[in-house]
């Protein structure tokens, strides 16, 4: 499947768990030959049970809240996904600052 039909399909199963909201058969039948919308479905459910149990002890959640904390969590933004990238770099520069202290030391 591709990853469009996911984009389009993922927001509609986590409201259908977590909101109780229709899926229609079009999405119902994409979940059940995607293999990756049926976990974003897992992840929903267990999101879900564990949102329950916050709400038992305490705060009501107000309705639509649940499904759009899910739907950052299973799409971050592209700028969440950058830092990946600085870090890399980063990372590689320590590497490349070490091995030129090091060679340094040596002489
Ligand atoms: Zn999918």
């Amino acid at each position: 499947m591709s990853s469009l039909h996911c984009a389009l399909a993922r927001p509609l199963i986590v409201a259908g768990v977590l909101d109780g909201k229709p899926i229609g058969p079009r999405v119902a039948e994409h979940r059940d030959a995607c293999l990756r919308c049926q976990a974003t479905e897992a992840r929903a459910r267990a999101t879900g049970r564990s949102l329950r149990k916050l709400e038992l002890v305490g705060a009501d959640a107000p309705p639509g809240m649940t499904t759009a904390v899910v739907s950052q969590l299973d799409d971050p933004p592209p700028a969440a996904r950058r830092p990946v990238g600085v870090t890399f770099a980063l990372v590689v520069a320590m590497a490349g600052l070490v091995v030129f202290l090091r060679r340094m030391r040596r002489r």
